[in-house]
């Protein structure tokens, strides 16, 4: 047995050589490099066209070979040149008058004459602008004055320092509690361990979704290029999120209903997806994406699934209570990682307040650890006066250098640490 198949490999090699003895040498080194050099040109272009679809590919390629035409590129970037001159011409007249330094005398009290002259040549917005302020009615009165007086009294707080202005830590721990309990978080299947915090707008609670998301699925799986998928309708958010973060970002075309197409983002699921994305309603169309589905396709991979109710999280849950049919869109659903939702849109507050949502703590966890390790030693410091207790106490007990950092140099912070441990969890 073992002579037959070590004669039949003899008689392979005498045949093999006697064949490529009819080329010359030198072809037979250059077939294998030249064979690997076009295979690797190849995977580029299904690279290309995996990531950017058959159309962008082509027409990206028809363009760049047009500009490479002589005279071309030239003729181009002249209109361009135009264009962006008109436009700055036109803003240079809107902009005559405009102050470029401070007054040389204070101008006082006549400040608020001047600004009221001044805004009274602006657009009349009042209850008439849809999707920009959501408030109806007129500043001086109603809804409006109320949150102007409560808002003036703590506009010179810091909130950074919760010992010193106590009312507004116990606010931002009462906005969160309240807008996670309208959002499925006394709900059993909410697993009841909600967290989060304020924000200045739905952009920063995305961003820091999005950054927790990333960090988390690296210290859960090991990711570090991390990718996410986003619906086309989807708000720029995340875009500025992908870019700031070093994520790649796969925008997927909505289905014919403008619903996020769940089956297209599972075909674009990978090892190195750590999120995945719907909103409800989304921004461009006010419609809902398939939330349960998304959830059980985020849930089924393990990665983060971020449902963006900056729109809807303060109408849904109304919406579903006045007895409208509404989808399951919040915490209840299995998969849900994190939620944005926007105060300062139906929550009817004033503009730079939203709210972001963790499952868990240790989604949450991941961000600020990371944070304070990262930063410089005076951001240490506001990292952790800034912490809510319990996740001090989990801090301190998971990293030691930290706490040997804290105790050693920074005697005032520590004591600030478990000051803040005794006074209870707050958010
Ligand atoms: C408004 C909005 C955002 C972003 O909110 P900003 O507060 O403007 O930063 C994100 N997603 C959706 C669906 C929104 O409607």
């Amino acid at each position: 047995m073992m002579d037959r198949i070590i004669s039949s490999l003899i008689d392979f090699r005498a045949f093999a050589n006697s064949f490529l003895s009819n080329y010359e040498p030198l072809a037979l080194l250059l077939a294998p490099l030249l064979t690997l050099f076009t295979a690797r040109i190849l995977q580029s272009l299904c690279l290309l066209v995996h990531d950017n679809g058959l159309k962008p590919t082509i027409l990206g390629f028809l363009i760049t070979s047009i500009k490479m035409v002589p005279g071309v590129k030239g003729y181009i970037d002249a209109e361009k040149q135009k264009v962006v001159e008109k436009l700055q011409s036109g803003s240079k007249s809107k902009r005559d008058g405009w102050r470029s330094e401070l007054p040389k005398e204070g101008l006082g009290a006549a400040v608020i004459e001047k600004l009221k002259q001044e805004k009274s040549n602006d657009v009349v917005w009042q209850g008439k602008c849809s999707g920009t302020v959501y408030i109806g009615g007129s500043e001086s009165e109603g809804h409006f004055s109320l949150i102007n007086e409560a808002c003036s009294m703590f506009a010179h707080t810091n909130p950074l320092h919760m010992d010193v202005f106590q009312t507004i830590a116990q606010c931002e721990a009462e906005v969160v509690a309240m807008t996670a309990a309208l959002l499925g978080s006394k709900n059993k299947a909410s697993g009841g361990e909600i967290c989060g915090n304020m924000t200045s707008g739905g952009t920063e609670s995305i961003l820091l979704a999005v950054k927790s998301s990333r960090d988390y699925m690296k210290a859960k799986k090991g990711i570090k290029t991390p990718e996410m998928i986003i619906p086309e309708s989807a708000h720029s958010a995340y875009d500025k999120a992908a870019q700031y973060f070093n994520i790649k970002l796969r925008r997927v075309p909505v289905n014919k209903n403008f619903q996020a197409d769940v089956k297209a983002i599972r075909q674009q699921i990978n090892k190195n997806t750590v999120l995945i994305v719907g909103s409800a309603p989304g921004f461009p169309h006010g419609i809902i994406d398939p939330i349960e589905e998304l959830g059980e396709l985020a849930y089924s991979y393990g990665i983060c699934f971020h449902v963006d109710l900056c729109l809807g999280g303060f109408v849904l849950p109304f919406a579903r209570k006045l007895g409208y049919p509404i989808p399951p869109f919040d915490f209840s659903v299995k998969g849900v990682t994190s939620i944005s939702a926007d105060v300062h849109k139906y929550g009817l507050a004033p503009k730079g307040t939203s709210v972001v949502l963790y499952r868990n703590h240790d989604i949450r966890k991941v961000k600020t650890i990371v944070l304070s390790v990262t930063l410089g030693m005076s951001d240490v410091c506001l990292s952790i006066s800034n912490l809510d207790p319990e996740l001090a106490v989990q801090m301190l007990m998971k990293d030691n250098i930290l706490v040997l950092l804290v105790l050693t140099t920074l005697p005032g912070i520590a004591e600030l640490v478990f000051s803040s441990l005794t006074c209870g969890s707050l958010v």
